[in-house]
Order: C-alpha cells, then structure tokens, then sequence
C-alpha cells in the first residue's frame, strides 16, 4: 500500500502563493517499483499524475489536477565515483543537503542559483540557473537520469542518450525522475565583492562585467539611479573564510535584507506611493563589503521575503537596452516597484528547452510582494513582458509568464525535438496538466 496523504486537505499551494490545486490524490511512493505502478495504475483510470518538488515555481508547471507524487521517498546519495567526480542522488534530494554530501568528498557543484530549498529533480526540470558566462545551468551539470515513463516502465537515459538533451531539463513532461547523475567540481571557496553603483554606468558596463568576472548580478532599485553589483571571483577550496562576522552578516541579511525590508514591502503594497522614496532610502542603505566562504555559502541567500516573479532570458547583448526600456516604462506607466530588478548571465547550452539553448543569454527578472496581486502587479508583469518578447525572450518555465506554444516554437530551435521525445515517453500524456498544455501546445 503506498503512503498517502495524512493532511487534513489535499489542497496544495506554492510558495509564492501563485499556484495552487487539490489533486484527487496525493501519494510518496518509496520505491521505484511503488512508483512505476502508481503510474499505471492512474493511467489505466485515465488520470495524469504530477510529480511536485519543493513548490518553488511561480507558474503552474507543478499543479497535479489527478494524482500528485511527492518525492520525499527518492532522496540522498545512490552512488559516487569519485575519480569521475560523479554522484547519483534520489531525485527529491533538496539542493541545500547536497554540500553535506559533497564536502567530505572535496567536490562542490560548480554553480547555483539564489536559493537551496528547491529539489534538484525540480529545479533541473524548469531550467534554474545562476549567474556567470562560463557556466551553465544546473541542468548543464547532468549526465544522466533514471525516470519512470508515461507507460509506467522504468528508463535510464545515459550521457551518450541523445535524449538526455530532453530529460534534463523536461518540465516534468517526459517522466518522473527517481535518480540524477551530477558532474561535480573540486570544492571551492568564492570571494563575493558587493559594491554600490550608478544604474546607467552599470547597465552600460554589463556586457564587460560578465565577461571580466566569474560570477557577476546586479539588483537596480527602481525610481532611483541606484544599484548593487556582486561579483564572485573563484578561489581554492582551502582559502579561510573572511568578512563581516556573523553578527553583522545577521543585521544586513536577516533584519536589513528580510526583516525591515519584508516591513517595507507590506507599507508599500498598502500605500503605494511611498515606494519611490523607500527605494531611494533602501538604494542608499547598501554599503560595500567583501566576503569569502565556501561555494555554496556565497552562492546561497536567505529569501524570507515572499514575492511572485518574472523572469525572461535574452540574448546577453541585448540586455543593456532592455533595462533602459524598462526603466523608461516603470515612469511612463508609473508603476510602483518595490522590489529592486534582478539581474544574471549565462552560459549557451544544447539542452532542447534551456533558456540558454544556443546562445549566451542574460536574465532580467522583476518581483512584486507577494500579497501584492492587484491590477497593477498583473499590468507591470505583463507590460515587462512586452520589453522582452521584443527582444525574442524566452521565460523562465518555473516563473509568471504568459506565453504559449506558438510563441515559445518560435524562439526555442529544438521545440518540435522536444516534443518528438515526449511523444515517445509520454504517448498518452499521462504527466499532462494545463500549463504544459498551454506551453507545449498538446
Ligand atoms: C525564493 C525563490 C528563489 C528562486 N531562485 C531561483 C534562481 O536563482 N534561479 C532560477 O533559475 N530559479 C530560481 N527560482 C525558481 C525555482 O528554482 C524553480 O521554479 C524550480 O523549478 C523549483 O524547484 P522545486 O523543487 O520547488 O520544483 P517544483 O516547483 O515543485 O516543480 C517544478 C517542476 O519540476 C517537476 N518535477 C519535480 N520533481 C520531479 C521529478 N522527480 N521528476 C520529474 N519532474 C519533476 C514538477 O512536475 C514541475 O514541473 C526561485 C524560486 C523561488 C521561490
């Protein structure tokens, strides 16, 4: 008998409260057999099944109409090859328990995004990225995965499989993963240099930035000329940690960054017209400082703030001139933006849906509070997303967007082989839901 759901309802929701669902069941299987049989045994009733992570998607992409998977029973190490520098995790490993497995080892994966609270199944499914030209996504770090297909049969898609190009970064279209293979690097430790600066110079200066630097984001505050740059240079694993001590590390990132700020965000989404005067005074609170610690520690941060998100990958040359439209929209329309603009660099990949497919790219992403759903959050999103379909954008699957597959054919090359190999792992769309539906177009 499979483990089902003992809460009180099965209504599930994300965690920036934009996606929500109550499947007809929710089951965590504890075996791979457990698993295979669930997924036959909802497609010979006719239902889809949905395999959730962490719920750190903005878009539906993870909504479960019919059966829900939690993944839970799939997580931990399975294998290590050390002279490879490989390791075969369950797939419901959560990212921020991968450093404990990899420290003792002396590996370290070779990038992050923002935040290790999402599964890595998960956060390899939508394409999550961080920042540096050399490097990729996290899907880029795959070379291979085992899965149970739409038929209920067990598959292992190895790094000479064409179709790993596909399942490593699937959308949760083609299966669902019980195991994933990372190429790791030898452990490191990261100098993170934070500096304020002058948006236009910043803007302007993008393009050198990324490719002087190793790891390099900015944040621009809105309605100010304000912005914070962080440049992550990579240094030996054995260089000692220095920096702000932990005491003042807990007021800016903590109280500053979480606390005063997540106060802000609620005075700002009552009274909207303050925000332009608490950006100037957020703007100007950032002070310098330089830190090292180990890789992940730079790599990761605490977001205690909830906020909804957009963001779309562009051709990295284009980024600088779509700030500029953006800035020059935020006071033509006078929107009233809280949160600063966040924006990255990555390297091109082949995966067939990366956001990075076959170009270098740069990421603007832009966030409203959380509990800040009024018509003007909903015409900033879709105003910023006129700016960067211009530009021949493609949205990041784990976040608000509203394209669909028409749209998304025309700027994602390896579409239609992407659809090729889900009809042969998926022939009766049994991992269906809506937004794939929408995105995918069947
Ligand atoms: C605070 C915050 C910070 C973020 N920072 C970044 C960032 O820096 N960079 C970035 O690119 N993104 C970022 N994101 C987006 C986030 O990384 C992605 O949306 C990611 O997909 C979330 O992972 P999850 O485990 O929560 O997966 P979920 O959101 O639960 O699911 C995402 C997809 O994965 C599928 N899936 C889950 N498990 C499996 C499985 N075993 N087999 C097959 N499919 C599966 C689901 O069906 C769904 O389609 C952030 C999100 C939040 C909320």
């Amino acid at each position: 008998m499979l483990p089902v759901s003992t809460r009180a309802t099965n209504t599930w929701s994300n965690w920036g409260g934009t996606a929500s669902c109550t499947p007809e069941r929710i089951i965590a299987p504890q075996s791979t057999d457990e698993l295979a049989a669930a997924v036959r045994e909802a497609a010979d009733r006719g239902r889809t099944v949905k395999p959730v992570g962490a719920g750190h998607s903005f878009s539906e992409v993870a909504v479960a109409p019919d059966v829900q998977i939690a993944m839970s029973g799939f997580a931990g190490v399975r294998h290590v090859d050390r002279e490879a520098g490989r390791v075969t995790l369950g797939a419901g490993t959560h990212l921020h328990q991968i450093p404990d497995i990899l420290e003792p080892l002396g590996l370290a994966m070779t990038n992050l995004g923002d935040v290790d609270r999402q599964t890595v199944s998960g956060a390899t499914a939508t394409g999550t990225h961080g920042t540096g030209v050399a490097f990729g996504g996290i899907s880029t770090q795959i070379r291979g995965v085992t899965l149970v297909d739409g038929t209920g049969t067990v598959r292992t898609v190895a790094e000479d499989d064409p179709d790993l190009a596909a399942a490593a970064l699937g959308l949760g279209a083609l299966g669902v993963l019980t195991e994933i293979t990372l190429q790791c690097v030898d452990a490191f430790a990261i100098e993170a240099v934070e500096a304020p600066g002058d948006a236009e110079e910043t803007f302007a200066g993008f393009l050198d930035a990324v490719a002087s630097t190793d790891h390099y984001e900015f944040y621009w505050f809105p309605h100010t000329t304000r912005v914070l740059t962080k440049s992550n240079t990579r240094l030996p694993a054995d260089t000692p940690a220095s920096g702000p001590g932990s005491v003042r590390r807990y007021i800016d990132d903590e109280l500053l960054s979480n606390k005063f700020f997540g106060a802000l965000c609620a005075l700002s989404a009552r009274v909207p017209g303050v925000v332009p005067t608490i950006n100037q005074v957020s703007g100007r609170a950032l002070s310098a400082r330089t830190y090292t610690d180990r890789s992940d520690r730079i790599f990761i941060s605490d977001r205690g703030v909830r906020f909804r998100e957009m963001e779309y990958a562009l051709p990295l040359e284009a980024v600088p001139d779509a700030l500029r439209e953006l800035r020059a929209m935020i006071d033509r329309r006078r929107h009233r933006v809280s949160f600063p603009v966040e924006v990255r660099a990555a390297a091109a990949d082949d995966l067939m849906l990366s956001t990075a497919a076959g170009r270098t790219s740069g990421y603007i992403a832009v966030h409203r509070y959380h509990r800040d759903d009024t018509g003007s959050a909903r015409d900033y999103f879709r105003d910023v997303e006129q700016i960067m379909v211009a530009h021949g954008g493609r949205p990041h699957w784990g976040k608000m967007h509203t394209r669909d597959a028409d749209y998304l054919r025309g700027v994602y090359p390896r579409f239609d082989e992407f659809l090729e190999v889900r009809g042969r792992f998926d022939p009766e769309r049994t991992f269906a839901n809506p937004y794939l539906t929408t995105t995918l177009g069947a």
